[in-house]
């Protein structure tokens, strides 16, 4: 692949969480896509942050400490990205590793009901493949991809592991608002990652938005792999008009998301670097 127009892309997973390949690997791809400054988001864990560094040094690539914590809206889930935090505050990695834990209460019971639906896979197969303590529904996609059942991920979602299939148990989560204070707490900066999950439109969207930039929301993730133009744009005025950060990512995990590259997500992604300033001095405030 030729280099690429400079661009960042600050919403990237790793094996540490339920992405399919290393930070290196991440960051040689980034390399390629041409992105100067990224930021791994890995789900309710930091530990990929060094390896990335390391790799980061070697390829000129600022690298931003970030994570992204799932939280509760009604039956459905916001997701909240940490920028610039200190990914080694104790009182962080403590709650991350509560969040972790509630990740082994839930998934041998996707287990069980995967067993009962015929589906001969053991947790114990999965966290093998997983290998790391951030254990998610993507791992246990790539297993029951392994062993023959479902052909993509895509498929495992849809037929198993999405909200109102028959494998879907729900997680403990915290409400944004903790998610939030969290994050702040280890001096990092809050957005709202891809807003358009939350399933609100126009006014009910904004008031979202508004509702958690009052609870300590910095930003919203207007530039996303699957958003279009128009949802671009809906979304950049809605950080406009609630003086919210702006920022993007292609939200990478490799073989679980196939169509989706880093850097340039399904091809059409271009997160400005111009957004890396504005995102460093509300860190710095
Ligand atoms: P979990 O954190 O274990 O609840 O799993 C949720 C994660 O699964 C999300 O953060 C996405 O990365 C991934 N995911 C959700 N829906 C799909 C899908 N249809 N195809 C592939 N990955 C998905
Ligand atoms: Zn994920
Ligand atoms: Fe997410
Ligand atoms: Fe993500």
């Amino acid at each position: 692949m030729n280099r690429r127009a400079d661009r960042l892309d600050l919403h990237l997973h790793t094996t540490h969480s339920d992405g399919s390949l290393p930070p290196a690997a991440v960051l040689e791809l980034a390399h390629k896509a041409g992105v100067t400054a990224l930021a791994i988001t890995d789900h309710d864990i930091t530990t990929a942050i060094p390896e990335a560094m390391e790799a980061g040094a070697r390829l000129s690539i600022e690298i931003i400490p970030g994570v992204e914590i799932s939280s509760r809206f009604g039956d459905n889930e916001l997701h909240i990205l940490g920028y610039f935090l200190d990914w080694q505050d104790p009182t962080l990695n403590a709650r991350l590793g509560t969040l972790r834990a509630s990740r082994h209460s839930r998934n041998p019971l996707i287990i069980e009901r995967l067993r009962a639906l015929g589906c001969d896979i053991t947790y114990d197969e999965v966290r093998k493949l997983a290998g790391t303590e951030s254990v998610g529904r993507p791992h246990i996609a790539r297993v029951l991809m392994e062993k023959g059942y479902v052909k993509s991920a895509k498929e495992a979602f849809d037929r198993f592991l999405a909200h109102g299939k028959p494998a879907y148990v729900p997680r403990e989560l915290p409400e944004p608002a903790d998610a939030i204070a969290w994050i702040r707490a280890a001096k990092g900066v809050a957005v709202l990652a891809h807003p358009l999950w939350a399933r609100q439109n126009g006014e009910s969207l904004y008031k979202l938005c508004e509702q958690l930039k009052a609870e300590g929301l910095g930003g919203i993730e207007v530039h996303y792999s699957t958003h279009n133009p128009k949802q671009t744009a809906e979304l950049l005025d809605i950080a406009k008009r609630l003086d919210l950060l702006v920022t993007g990512g292609s939200d990478f995990h490799g073989v679980t998301k196939p169509d989706i590259e880093v850097g340039v997500g399904r091809g059409e992604l271009i997160v400005p670097v111009t957004l890396l300033e504005p995102l460093k001095r509300a860190a710095a405030a």
